[in-house]
């Protein structure tokens, strides 16, 4: 009999994959798949393509590791919303993506929910409950919502109506009293709202046909997942209080693990919980995708070599695609500033990189005057982080150690939480 095995799954916008791990963090396993796509009447079937990919990559885990594997969970994206026949488990509509805006439920949310709370956004899950609540004429009587991850985990192990607290937040479940807050309950749609527990708790054995039909054993159990930011965090295992993962894509997201809960919505900063800590994150519009306008990926390489980064560069710029920030400085109108431009690109590569270091800074700095427990370590994902030389440029702005974080997969995050539910099950309690 080989070593237990934990599975995770993420359901990204593009694809999916799973990361098999041991209970050393060692991957077993991996693997990815595009969704298929498939079509109904002109429009892509969401739940089919999802549902065709997660079968797709149980298949796709070596057939000889599959009799191991003792816990699975699933992360998926944020404010994906399904919403199902709790009878049959039937969808009743298509599922909101999770960029959708139902900006006609906006008034009527804002209405109940206290000012600037994270549903009062177009693309929150409540307004896109709400929006279909107010357009659906039929009786509503056994009606459940569920979440991207919440449903392909229902697949697994068949117990309608059970999501997690990061999932939630954005339907408006309150983490830290973990309840439903009164002014949702107050609501006729209160009724459909699932049950939550904690990410990466137990929640039902895998069914029998499945597991006998995959070769998973008698043991395997489904536990709740997360949302794919969070798990690409949990990935980082930045598991203290005051340890951080700044993420260089596109754009600069920056996440800390705080023993306070911190909320402000002018900077759109807000907290997940994870167990007694809170995850706080806030997202500049300053990253990558402006360096990518100046520079291919192969002269941000050789330009990098070049640069010296124990030396401050003397430019000061705010490297912006369009017009507007929001974290660390809330102005809607801030312009981008690339000027002046030096006649040396390494010159200008390092006032950019820089420049972008100062705002991570400043972003860390922010958090802490809303009260989040100070910044010590900051680890790194994204298309940035294998930039040695603005690690070191990093590391003497911020005046902290960072480094590339060794895992940034959202689905070996997942497979993090597999493994918590399955060390702290008990044996029957399902
Ligand atoms: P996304 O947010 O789109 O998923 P990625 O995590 O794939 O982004 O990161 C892509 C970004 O990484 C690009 O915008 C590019 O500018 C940046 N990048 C790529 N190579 C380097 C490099 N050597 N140094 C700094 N940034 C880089």
């Amino acid at each position: 009999v080989g070593k237990k095995l934990y599975l995770g799954m993420d359901f990204g916008t593009s694809g999916a994959r799973y990361a098999l791990i041991d209970k050393e963090g060692n991957v077993r396993a991996e693997g990815k798949r595009e969704y298929p796509l498939l079509m109904i009447e002109e429009t892509v079937d969401w739940l089919q393509s999802w549902k065709m990919t997660l079968f797709a990559l149980l298949k796709d885990i070596p057939v000889g590791l599959r009799s191991t594997v003792v816990s699975i969970s699933i992360d998926g994206t944020s404010a994906t919303t399904i919403i199902l026949d709790s009878k049959t488990g039937e969808s009743l509509c298509k599922p909101f993506l999770y960029n959708e805006s139902c900006a006609d439920a906006l008034p009527s949310v804002k209405s109940i929910a206290p000012a600037n709370h994270t549903v009062c956004s177009g693309s929150s899950t409540l307004c896109k409950l709400v929006s279909w609540w107010n357009s659906d004429n039929s009786t509503k009587e056994s009606t459940v919502l569920l979440h991207q991850a919440d449903w392909l985990l229902w697949l697994l192990h068949g117990k309608l109506g059970v999501s997690d607290y990061n999932n939630a937040l954005k339907v408006g479940y309150d983490p830290e009293i973990e309840f439903y807050p009164p002014w949702l309950l107050l609501q006729p749609y209160s009724r459909v709202l699932p049950s939550i527990q904690p990410p990466g708790t137990a929640i039902g054995a895998l069914k029998e046909s499945i597991r006998t039909e995959y070769g998973f054993p008698k043991d395997c159990i489904i536990c709740s997942g997360t949302t794919d930011s969070v798990a690409a965090f949990l990935a980082a295992r930045a598991s203290q209080p005051g340890k951080a993962v700044t993420s260089l894509g596109s754009t600069l997201a920056i996440k800390l693990l705080s023993t306070r809960r911190v909320e402000d919505a002018r900077f759109g900063v807000y907290s997940h919980r994870l167990d007694d800590k809170w995850l706080v994150g806030g997202a500049s519009n300053t990253g990558g995708a402006v360096l990518r306008q100046i520079f291919t990926d192969e002269q941000l390489e050789k330009l990098s070599e070049q640069i010296n980064p124990a030396e401050a560069s003397p430019f000061d710029y705010y490297p912006l695609q369009g017009v507007g920030e929001r974290f660390p400085v809330a102005d809607p109108k801030m312009e981008p500033r690339l000027h002046p431009r030096p006649a040396s690109d390494v010159e200008y590569l390092h006032g950019i990189l820089e420049s972008i270091a100062r705002i991570e800074a400043k972003g860390y700095s922010l958090l802490k005057d809303l009260g989040s427990t100070p910044v010590e370590e900051v680890f790194t994902a994204g298309g940035g982080s294998k930039n040695e030389k603005w690690i070191k440029i990093r590391e003497r702005v911020l005046g902290l150690p960072v480094s590339k974080a060794l895992q940034t997969e959202a689905a070996y995050g997942a497979a993090l939480l597999a493994m918590k539910g399955a060390s702290e099950h008990k044996d029957g309690s399902l």
